[in-house]
């Protein structure tokens, strides 16, 4: 090194302290304003070609500046969001985040902790936030778990160790094809693609996942689940796993949980249950009998950035077993060894309970934000979302032009707008514009979904800005696009 460049060797701190953190304090009282102001912006907007075109320009050589960076952002990214914290966007399943699970953002960014292993602090927060996940949840007190970056990458862990531990044989060194015959695994038609995807990866093949009909309510037929159980058996299958929903992603419903449980006892299969959302209607004594039976699963998959309105990402999975689940993720190395004493003493390494090594520390904000609000208050959060879609379906069955499209069970309603002279074909087009112009005026964001051939207007509620008038705004605003529409 040249001797005029000793003592300034490069570092990715800020040269001028104070200016940095003059624009950091202007970020956060911008960030503060924009999340007051929401209700006053468009639920989504399109993208004008301007933004488009900035985003495709060369890598950065030169610096540009913090400053810029964020003057940039400013201009191109704040103001297109996808919308989910808007009070009346309730597509697909979505959170909402809150402000102070915002500032929790910060703080583990400063800290910038990775969670693989190790005796640190944040470890003890993480193993926390899963005590206090088993509490709400009703879980066994001895399971094991880690958070994840949300419900897909928790199901896939599930089945891991639905697959390792039901094999029969050592499948994490013989692997899949050594085995003499096939793994099964049953689930509703209505499940989550998330377990598909796992089933493929694992290895399984979905043409293995047998997918059992629904009943009016769209929940799995247990009858016809048990008589596809026995058909394989007698077909020398073997099956491994149910997978139960407690609130399905298309209408909300809940499948008979203890049957499953019993059924998965009775037939020697591990049950696995996919609550993405629902797994939090557990919160409420009215709504508890929804998941009933959620308690006995093997493994527990949930997010708690839908219906606990965390900062994206985090989820989490529940092992009863805590070995089993140990023992599917489990790989000694000499690069990870441990100590008796020192950093590398802790006895909680995360990385031995999931894929993951390197993890970002999210427990963080679950934790800062359990305390800030205390659990009451999120149950009531739920059985307000609850309400509102009980309060929705009342406005549909009021109005000669809507129509529901299936029994509102927890959160979701699916409905459309209807007419009397348009055959069903017609229907769903006219349906399908009917969102786009809701989309596009900003009004409201909800997603579509099919159902028994219907194209429905889907409304998932797990948002805890949405009010009682915003819905009313929505049942309008259907109303007046599809008449509109057929008036032209
Ligand atoms: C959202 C969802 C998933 C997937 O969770 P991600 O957090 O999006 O990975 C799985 N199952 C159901 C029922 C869901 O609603």
């Amino acid at each position: 090194m040249d001797k005029e460049n000793l003592g300034k060797e490069l570092s990715l701190d800020p040269e001028n302290w104070n200016q940095l953190r003059m624009l950091g304090h202007k970020m956060l009282d911008d960030m503060f304003e924009y999340l007051q102001t929401v209700r006053e912006r468009p639920a989504w907007q399109p993208m004008p070609n301007e933004v488009r075109s900035h985003f495709k320009t060369p890598l950065p050589v030169e610096p540009q500046g913090a400053e810029q960076a964020y003057q940039e952002f400013q201009q191109y990214i704040l103001n297109y969001p996808l919308g989910n914290i808007h009070p009346r966007h309730w597509a697909w399943v979505l959170g909402s985040g809150t402000p102070f699970g915002m500032l929790a953002e910060m703080l583990s960014g400063a800290m910038n902790s990775s969670l693989f292993g190790a005796d640190h602090a944040p470890i003890l927060v993480e193993e926390q936030v899963i005590e206090w996940s088993k509490a709400m949840l009703y879980y066994d007190t001895e399971a094991s778990g880690v958070l994840v970056t949300g419900g897909s990458m928790a199901n896939l862990i599930g089945l891991t160790v639905a697959r390792n531990s039901k094999a029969g044989f050592d499948i994490a060194s013989r692997g899949l094809q050594k085995l003499p015959t096939s793994l099964t695994l049953y689930c509703s038609t209505e499940t989550h693609n998330s377990i598909r995807k796992a089933v493929e990866l694992l290895g399984i093949g979905s043409e293995s996942m047998r997918l059992i009909p629904v009943d009016r309510d769209f929940r799995i037929r247990i009858d016809a689940l048990q008589k596809a159980i026995s058909e394989d058996k007698a077909s020398g299958y073997q099956p491994f796993c149910i997978v139960g929903n407690a609130g399905t992603v298309n209408t909300g419903a809940f499948d008979d949980l203890q049957s499953l449980a019993e059924i998965s006892r009775s037939e020697d299969l591990w049950f696995h249950v996919d609550g993405a959302f629902g797994a939090f209607t557990a919160l409420s004594t009215k709504l508890k009998h929804l998941s009933s039976g959620m308690e006995k699963a093997d493994s527990l998959a949930f997010d708690l950035h839908k219906w606990m309105f965390m900062q994206y990402e985090v989820g989490c999975v529940l092992v009863r077993n805590a070995d089993k689940h140990h023992q599917t993720f489990d790989t000694n190395v000499a690069y990870l060894k441990r100590f008796n004493r020192g950093i590398a003493s802790g006895s909680k390494w995360f990385s031995e309970y999931g894929i993951e090594l390197s993890r970002s520390f999210r427990a963080l904000k679950v934790w800062l934000s359990i305390k800030e609000h205390g659990i009451d208050k999120y149950r009531m959060l739920v059985e307000q979302n609850v309400d509102q879609a009980r309060y929705l379906a009342a406005l549909i069955a009021a109005s000669p032009n809507l129509e529901l499209l299936a029994p509102v069970a927890s959160n979701i309603v699916c409905f459309r707008f209807i007419t009397r002279d348009l055959d069903n074909e017609r229907l769903n087009d006219l349906n399908a514009e009917i969102i786009m112009r809701l989309h596009e005026s900003g009004v409201a964001v909800p997603s579509a979904t099919t159902l028994n051939g219907k194209f429905a207007i889907r409304i998932a509620i797990t948002n805890h800005r949405s009010c009682r008038e915003d819905f009313n705004i929505l049942a309008q605003a259907v109303i007046e696009t599809g008449r509109r529409l057929i008036n032209f």
